[in-house]
């Protein structure tokens, strides 16, 4: 059964680890995250974008399909099935559908409407016994021509955000989705100390976790954040290896074109990068 993401992250706070949320794209993704954080015994939040959500056929669909498997697996380990930077009218359609944990990213609207926005997602969530993601400053991204350093979070709107009753707070401390750039300055340590001043107990969150330096995310890890977001790492592994197997001709060797064989060296790949990343985050062991 799908459970918030709530008590997971408290432990994660508490024992000074971090839990990855791995982003799912298909069957493949979502068997190859499931069965390794089972193996590993770790807890695990599955990340689904608005995006990823329509190209899996829909909310309803990706619902039916982690409960189908979470039974079907024997899955014992604590699961969330989180919308990642939802919009509001997409939080309310993922809460409809049954996910168990929700991003609110307004982060791009005037910080006044993001709390009036989250504020009513809080009192939603708390209703139907969800966790509840909120985003302070928005994260850099390649697309913003953020050179160097993302974007960072004012820790006084970090305050106000995190006072609402989220369950965790995303905020930006020089991170950035996608690949980092070449004369990236690294995260702000500073920033990431101030808001954990600000908001005491508040599980923090760090997107755009690839590429990071290991250091870096102990780092993190050490001064508050519980939840680390991983995505483009596991499309990069499952990317080479699917080319490995092509390039080399399996495809057209006996039955390589079925897609059982066609897909299996990227399903692999992917349970890789995640069990390095819960062995990372230190996640191994703690469901
Ligand atoms: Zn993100």
């Amino acid at each position: 059964m799908l459970v918030s993401a709530k008590k997971m992250l408290n432990d994660a706070l508490k024992g000074k680890y971090a839990v990855g949320q791995f982003n799912i794209n298909n069957l493949e993704w979502t068997k190859a995250v499931l069965l390794t954080a089972q193996e590993l015994k770790s807890p695990v939040i599955l990340g689904v974008s608005e995006g990823a959500g329509k190209y899996m056929g829909g909310y309803k669909t990706v619902v039916g399909m982690v409960n189908g498997m979470l039974e079907e697996l024997n899955i014992t380990v604590p699961v969330a099935l989180h919308l990642d930077h939802g919009s509001y009218e997409g939080a309310l359609k993922c809460v409809e559908a049954g996910f168990s944990s929700i991003m609110f990213d307004g982060s791009h609207y005037p910080i006044d409407e993001n709390v009036e926005k989250t504020t009513a997602l809080v009192k939603l969530v708390n209703e139907k016994g969800l966790s509840l993601e909120a985003e302070v400053g928005s994260i850099g991204g390649e697309e913003d021509g953020v050179i160097g350093t993302g974007e960072v979070a004012d820790p006084d709107e970090c305050k106000r955000i995190a006072d609402l009753g989220i369950t965790m707070l995303a905020a930006g401390i020089g991170n950035i989705h996608g690949k980092y750039p070449d004369n990236w300055t690294g995260l702000s340590f500073d920033t990431l100390e101030k808001i954990r001043n600000k908001t005491g107990d508040m599980p923090l969150v760090l997107h755009g976790g690839t590429g990071i330096p290991e250091d870096m995310i102990k780092k993190a890890i050490s001064l508050g954040v519980a939840k680390i977001n991983v995505n483009t790492e596991c499309q990069w592994a499952f990317q080479k290896a699917t080319r490995k197997y092509i390039e080399e001709g399996k495809d057209l060797q006996g039955k390589g074109f079925d897609p059982r064989k066609l897909l299996a060296p990227g399903f692999e790949a992917i349970k890789e990068t995640v069990k390095e990343k819960m062995e990372l985050f230190g996640s191994v062991g703690k469901a």
